[in-house]
């Protein structure tokens, strides 16, 4: 098995070609085959300068490197179609030779006259083809003197392929099973541009030929373009790859998920802005994974190991699927809290000890283990200040809510109970506030909420005993006198 993800660098890698390039590599994995990166840059109008570098990184945070490609190595390169000019000019040479593609000199506005003069109802569309090629400039209606005149006095002109009507071609998707369509609905298309430029279709039949490809996995937006494909394979006589053409995605409220769409809807579509967002490699890994594939068990959460041996086509659908960003957070929660917390204190630690120069590398590592299981993204920890110095913001509407008369006695009296422990674990804590609580006649968590407020500002958080751990001894106490100063203060009415 020999695979490929061909990106054309037009922009920055989409989540949609992410997930191409996962299920590429997936089955190449599977099978022990090769999965191969191929860069399409035929098209210079739409070049972007750092699209490959983009392309590049985003695949290699993502865990999906390739076998070949470029910088890869590999037999049958080189993988970028800007440096194979000299090949596809061959194929075309081939073809206008064996008489199943031609010379066109028309220009845009004599294409836009014919089509003007064939247009009708029944005909919205008039094509480039068998039916309307004998109207115009090319190699099969003029003289050939004149044509060899022509190029020589180097007037524009591109390859066609001669599409002959009358045949009926089939190919099997291997998602969506028998696709036969007839060549009459096919155009004569261009092969090579005016500027002497193959066209995608060209290039993209004559590499996957070259380089050995046997499946042919893509995203289903190709799938009007293989019966060109399928038509180009038979006219040089080569065998078809196998075919699969993924499910689209779609936008949460319909309709595939077009740049616009996505922008509407506040999910970004370049693999980068996720980078940047701070999403786990592996979590958006997990969910392009479910994008279109099914498991057929209850199982959600994959390694990309699980995904090697789980994976196949089989089980990828053909409909579109709907992009859903809460799955994909809850995917990254997931996924947080598999990070041991000091790898996640060590992935932000410039920025931890930047801020809070004194709390130390313990405290960030205890930050995180009091947090992981409430937040989406690593550096929420960053949001929650008070993990590291005293509340400097308040949760006034809290505090209107929730506040009792009694809070600051409370908090001085807790503080005092606190005071007189000699050990300082989360148990002994607890043990303690709930000796205090007795001896008031309250329940624990009537105390809850005023210490939780003179702790973090907050109404909600992380376990309090554990956070108090967390605190040490004199700063919790510090902290439950300061609250019961400032608190009171801060009711306004
Ligand atoms: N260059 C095409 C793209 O940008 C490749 C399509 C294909 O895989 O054939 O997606």
């Amino acid at each position: 098995m020999r695979v490929r993800f061909a990106p054309s660098p037009t922009g920055y890698l989409h989540i949609g070609g992410l997930r191409t390039a996962l299920y590429n590599w997936l089955l190449a994995r599977r099978h022990g085959g090769v999965f191969i990166l191929r860069i399409e840059d035929t098209d210079r109008t739409r070049f972007v300068e750092d699209a490959e570098a983009d392309i590049l990184s985003s695949l290699d945070w993502a865990g999906l490197t390739p076998d070949e490609g470029p910088g890869f190595g590999g037999q049958v390169g080189p993988y970028r179609q800007s440096e194979r000019s000299e090949r596809y000019a061959e194929v075309a040479r081939q073809l206008l030779e064996a008489g199943k593609a031609y010379v066109a000199f028309d220009l845009a506005e004599d294409i836009e006259a014919m089509r003007e003069r064939h247009r009708s109802e029944d005909n919205p569309n008039p094509r480039y083809d068998f039916l309307t090629r004998g109207e115009m400039a090319n190699s099969l209606t003029l003289d050939p003197m004149e044509v060899v005149r022509r190029i020589a006095e180097g007037e524009e002109h591109v390859i066609r392929l001669k599409v002959e009507p009358g045949q009926s071609v089939s190919f099997e998707d291997q998602i969506r099973g028998m696709v036969t369509f007839g060549s009459a609905e096919v155009d004569d298309q261009v092969l090579i541009k005016s500027d002497g430029l193959p066209t995608y279709h060209l290039a993209n039949i004559v590499d996957d030929h070259d380089m050995g490809i046997t499946h042919v996995i893509r995203g289903e937006e190709w799938l009007p373009s293989t019966p060109k494909h399928v038509l180009l394979y038979q006219a040089m006589g080569w065998d078809v790859p196998r075919m699969a053409h993924l499910p689209l995605i779609l936008s949460p409220t319909g309709g595939k998920l077009s740049k616009r769409k996505a922008e509407e809807q506040g999910i970004p579509v370049s693999v980068s802005q996720y980078v940047q967002a701070g999403y786990e490699p592996e979590a958006l890994v997990n969910f392009l994974a479910l994008l279109g594939w099914n498991p057929g068990t209850d199982q959600e959460v994959f390694t990309l190991d699980e995904l090697t041996s789980a994976f196949s086509l089989d089980r990828v659908g053909q409909s579109g699927v709907q992009f859903d960003m809460q799955k994909l957070a809850w995917f990254n929660g997931q996924w947080l809290r598999s990070k041991t917390d000091a790898e996640l204190a060590g992935r932000l630690a410039s920025t931890l000890n930047e801020r809070y120069p004194n709390a130390g590398q313990a405290a960030f590592e205890r930050a995180f283990a009091l947090m992981k299981e409430r937040i989406t993204f690593a550096h929420e920890v960053l949001q929650a200040d008070w993990l590291f110095v005293h509340p400097t913001q308040w949760d006034d509407e809290a505090i209107a809510k929730r506040w009792k008369g009694d809070g600051a006695e409370l908090l001085l009296a807790a503080a005092e109970a606190l005071e007189s422990l000699s050990s300082w674990t989360g148990t002994e804590i607890h043990d303690a506030l709930t000796a205090f609580a007795a001896s008031r006649d309250l329940g624990l968590g009537r105390i809850m909420f005023p210490l939780r407020m003179a702790l973090t500002g907050q109404g909600g958080g992380p376990d309090l005993m554990a956070l108090m751990a967390h605190y040490g001894q004199q700063d919790t106490l510090a902290r439950l006198r300061e609250g019961a100063a400032i608190i009171p203060a801060r009711i306004t009415v």
